[in-house]
């Protein structure tokens, strides 16, 4: 498993790079686990989750039988409000909303399509719908896009060290979106995640002469 080790104020940060939208962050003796799907890694074998988020219900990001693996009695689940109809005690977040859970705090943003449409006037993400997250850890702030576009709320993200941007048609965001997103914040660390069949390489040209943000690929698929 791929792994790479953030230095917080309160310990390392160690991010497991899963899969397509599959992260599990291990800090300060928590797991926090994002979008878990059963095909993107073993996870009857991974540490049971303190958090687990789920950004909205799209099958490759809810995944209730992985839930049910990584989840105890003591975990908490955060996501959208259909999110909180599948999975009974879930704590759901609006875009906007925030809570502190297990001592990390948690903040819903914005995430949908403005271009891409599944029909005339009905995009794959509708606005209001699905979440983004600001994941604290210590004093790293980690941006986890969701299933997005380069929507123009980027603009108002502040003070992110690592940022998590889909790239791949028709769903979200093409290389070309997805460095006009991160010139929207200026994110020091950009993992591009949810790339499918995407050319990562794209995003790391596209950003060259940003020496603000270092692009790094990781196996995400
Ligand atoms: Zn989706
Ligand atoms: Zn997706």
């Amino acid at each position: 498993m791929q792994t790479d080790t953030i230095k917080t104020s309160q310990g390392d940060l160690i991010i497991h790079f899963l899969g397509h939208s599959s992260l599990m962050f291990s800090w300060n003796g928590k797991i926090l686990h994002s979008d878990p799907v059963s095909g993107e890694a073993d996870y009857p074998r991974l540490p049971k989750a303190d958090v687990l988020l789920v950004s909205h219900d799209h099958y490759d990001h809810l995944d209730l039988k992985a839930v049910e693996i990584l989840k105890t009695p003591a975990t908490q689940v955060v996501g959208n409000a259909d999110v909180g109809k599948q999975i009974p005690g879930a704590i759901v977040l609006a875009n906007g909303q925030a809570r502190t859970v297990s001592g990390i705090l948690i903040e819903a943003v914005p995430a949908y399509n403005i271009e891409h449409m599944m029909a005339p006037g009905k995009p794959f993400h509708p606005k209001g719908v699905g979440n983004g997250y600001i994941v604290t850890f210590g004093d790293k702030r980690v941006y986890l896009a969701g299933d997005t576009e380069n929507i123009p709320e980027m603009k108002n993200l502040r003070g992110i060290d690592i940022a998590f941007l889909p790239m791949n048609l028709p769903y979200t965001m093409t290389p070309e979106m997805a460095a006009d997103a991160a010139k929207m914040f200026f994110p020091k660390i950009l993992y591009p995640y949810h790339q499918g069949e995407t050319d990562t390489s794209r995003i790391t040209a596209l950003l060259q002469n940003e020496k603000g943000i270092e692009v790094r690929i990781r196996t995400m698929k």
